[in-house]
């Protein structure tokens, strides 16, 4: 299965996530080890699960979040910067992001966004009105049709 791209900036959330589940997951075994006989069992058990619970909601927000953050691609026609997530709407369709500086071409962009969020790019209409790329022998549509 072909790895798919993911952009910088989302990225670097991921990045910053990692990171903060880590320190969390990292905070029941250190309670675990400083709070062992000195406090009652109750505060012993809470010191532990929290941490455990917190990065549960946490991941689950983060999942959330980051599918919003395709769903706000596809509500922007695609027109979303690939590297820092600006909307390009009203821009030229080929240029340079006015927030990042980098280079973008809409129909690249909405490729790969299309990609991201498990939409394929809709067949094009030929003029015969048929769409779709040239029949291809073992075709479903019935001879003479
Ligand atoms: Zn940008």
């Amino acid at each position: 299965m072909a790895k798919k791209p993911t952009p910088p900036f989302l990225r670097r959330r991921v990045v910053w996530f990692v990171l903060l589940i880590t320190a969390l997951s990292l905070t029941s075994p250190v309670a675990t080890f400083l709070l062992r006989d000195k406090v009652p069992a109750w505060a012993y058990v809470m010191a532990t699960a929290i941490p455990g619970l917190g990065s549960g909601l946490l991941a689950a927000w983060f999942g959330r979040a980051m599918v919003r953050e395709v769903k706000a691609a596809e509500q922007l026609g695609w027109k979303r910067c690939w590297d820092c997530g600006y909307d390009l709407r009203g821009v030229a369709a080929d240029g340079i992001c006015p927030e990042c500086g980098k280079a973008y071409a809409c129909d690249e962009l909405a490729a790969k966004w299309r990609l991201l969020a498990h939409k394929p790019a809709p067949i094009p209409v030929t003029p015969s009105g048929r769409g779709g790329p040239p029949a291809e022998t073992g075709a479903t549509s019935p001879p003479g049709a």
